[in-house]
């Protein structure tokens, strides 16, 4: 009798470590938001961190606990709610995730962290329109609901090359943030603290692309699926020294897989890049899926979008700027095609896949004949699959593992 070979996912042993900051993370907002010891921020996840950490803000990012709506699969009863109340289920479903949890009054924060009843209240929002206008839509509910001021920057998008008048208009929209912040804090911006917040951003970037970039190697010791969870640090926690710390760690082991030949796929036979969000609610599944088949989902661009090489603490507010606008979702086709096409070069991809999530129109590069192009160009197949970010109404695991299985098979028999 023929036994069916498991999948066996091999534990990066960093994860106990970043389960750790992640957990002292959440339970300082909590502290913060409970005894006033800090103000709160609740900041979108490429809004201006580092000006709200310097300021001392404890800081709360409205899209990282959508995205735990989204991998523990509650978002499943709280987008309806969020429906019911006007926000269609066409627009964002991180916001009718997140908007339908708090009328619901709960969050996956209290089983994950005993003792916390509640996302931490804000004292402001502050909100980038860089990846969206969603995300202001988003904070503008919050700040009618809770009567709390939502503060934010108006950005440029489709951006070919950012010019130095982009810069000039956001860093100058940055630098308008402050008075009221200051308000709100009741103390003066330290410029030396928000060079010092920004220098540790870009450590921490330096090495989050150390990381994605072990993956270079064959076999890859790191997958997409695995660094969706191990960005954590990388989102929520840039601009502090346990983010940095915790990237030493975690690239120490996965250059020590790389020395001794250890794969994240055991006997990965196909490099494949992924191109979009991933389907939180199905993290596991996709990561097993893939793993079966010996193909190695390797790099993306999503993982990719928490690398930003322009801090320079010299120039702090220019070069946030910078960094906020030269972000991958703000650039127009032209620059994202020859993004990727270097991406599918850097990690020998045999062939790439894009979401296209249903709900979030930024993240789904294929809706302008984008695979279709570069697969003229480069030669490297590509396969569109359907599905969303959160909300699982949009996702056919039957039809998604079909459509994967014949494209693994092409690229088999294309090799
Ligand atoms: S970029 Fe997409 S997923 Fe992110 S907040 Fe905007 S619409 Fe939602």
């Amino acid at each position: 009798m023929s036994e069916e070979k498991k999948v066996v996912r091999k534990k990066i042993q960093a994860t106990d470590q970043m389960n750790k900051i992640m957990s002292d993370y959440f339970y300082g907002l909590n502290e913060a938001a409970t005894t006033g010891s800090k103000k709160v921020a609740w900041c979108t996840s490429v809004g201006p961190a580092e000006l709200l950490r310097a300021m001392g803000f404890a800081v709360h990012f409205p899209e990282n606990h959508a995205a735990m709506l989204g991998a523990t699969r509650l978002s499943n009863e709280m987008i309806p709610v969020a429906n019911a109340i006007g926000y269609s289920p066409d627009i964002c479903s991180y916001l009718t995730a997140d908007i339908g949890a708090y009328l619901k009054g709960m969050t996956p924060l209290s089983k994950a962290y005993p003792g916390i009843e509640s996302v931490p209240k804000p004292d402001v929002l502050v909100y980038n329109t860089n990846q969206c206008r969603d995300v202001q839509d988003w904070l503008a509910w919050y700040s009618e609901k809770l009567g709390v001021p939502m503060i934010g920057i108006a950005s440029p998008k489709n951006v070919n090359e950012v010019t130095d008048s982009h810069i000039d208009d956001v860093a100058s929209q940055i630098q308008a943030l402050v008075p009221t912040l200051e308000a709100i804090t009741g103390e003066k911006l330290d410029l030396e603290r928000l060079r010092e917040t920004v220098s540790l951003s870009r450590q921490c970037t330096e090495l989050w692309k150390d990381v994605l970039e072990t993956a270079t190697a064959s076999p890859a010791p790191i997958t997409f699926f695995d660094s969706t969870i191990h960005m954590g640090p990388a989102v929520v926690l840039r601009g502090t020294q346990e983010a940095i710390d915790y990237y030493r760690v975690l690239l120490a082991e996965l250059k020590e897989r790389v020395a001794n030949g250890v794969g994240a796929v055991e006997g990965e036979s196909l490099r494949i890049y992924w191109e979009g969000m991933p389907v939180w609610g199905r993290l596991r599944q996709h990561s097993e899926m893939f793993a079966e088949l010996k193909a190695a989902v390797l790099a993306s661009t999503y993982c990719s979008s928490w690398i930003f090489p322009a801090f320079d603490p010299g120039d702090p507010f220019r070069s946030m700027a910078k960094a906020y606008l030269e972000l991958f979702i703000v650039r127009a086709d032209a620059y994202k095609g020859e993004y990727i096409k270097e991406m599918l070069a850097k990690f020998r991809i045999d062939g790439i896949i894009y979401h296209d999530a249903k709900t979030c129109p930024y993240n789904s590069n294929n809706r302008y004949g984008m695979p279709q192009r570069l697969e003229r160009e480069t030669g490297i197949p590509a396969l569109v699959i359907s599905g969303d970010l959160n909300d699982l109404r949009c996702v056919s695991d039957e039809q998604t593992k079909t459509n994967v299985e014949a494209f693994i098979e092409q690229l088999e028999e294309g090799k």
